[in-house]
């Protein structure tokens, strides 16, 4: 038999090893920063955590919720500034056709890119204001931010898969069902 602490000393360099070898395997954990749809506290989340539905610390909402984010005038900037995601908001008014067609495929898709993309709403006719400084020409539209700044914008209603394809254009692609 050999002494206990051979055998540790032979089991420990494996051991050591193996951990090496899942921490070069693990990818670099970014702490993202995400703005809460609700009171809009900024939120230290570790980016592989993004799929655990993170809640806010400060009033317990929800962070990454399936459903777009309704914005205002108020929150509009803020939580453009600080969504730690790409961010896609769509500019719609009541009683205009097109825009109404277009919430519950805006809706869907929410749900399919949690985590990827945060999606927003904003009511064109009642904050007209953020449209007008953005020089939104027609509803429904759609803008991408990142990091606060505008990098690509639609405008007219789009079927689902129209939606999916431009936001892949993008870069920012639906994940891949397990
Ligand atoms: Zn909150």
């Amino acid at each position: 038999m050999p002494p206990a602490n051979w055998f540790r000393c032979w089991r420990a360099p494996e051991q050591n090893a193996r951990r090496g070898q899942k921490r070069g395997r693990l990818p670099q954990v970014v702490m993202m920063e995400l703005g809460c749809p609700r009171c809009l506290a900024v939120n230290p989340i570790p980016g592989d955590r993004l799929g655990d539905d993170p809640k806010c610390e400060s009033c317990g909402a929800p962070l990454l919720p399936a459903e777009p984010v309704p914005l205002t005038a108020d929150s509009f900037d803020s939580f453009i500034r600080h969504a730690g995601l790409p961010v896609l908001v769509e500019f719609w008014a009541e009683g205009c056709g097109p825009c109404e067609m277009m919430l519950p495929i805006f809706d869907a898709v929410a749900a399919e890119m949690k985590g990827r993309v945060r999606f927003a709403r904003l009511d064109a006719a009642a904050h007209p204001q953020v449209p007008m400084r953005h020089h939104l020409r027609g509803i429904p539209s759609l803008i991408l931010f990142r990091d606060g700044t505008e990098v690509a914008r639609t405008t007219g209603a789009m079927e689902a898969h129209a939606l999916r394809r431009w936001l892949a254009s993008q870069g920012i692609q639906q994940a891949k069902v397990q």
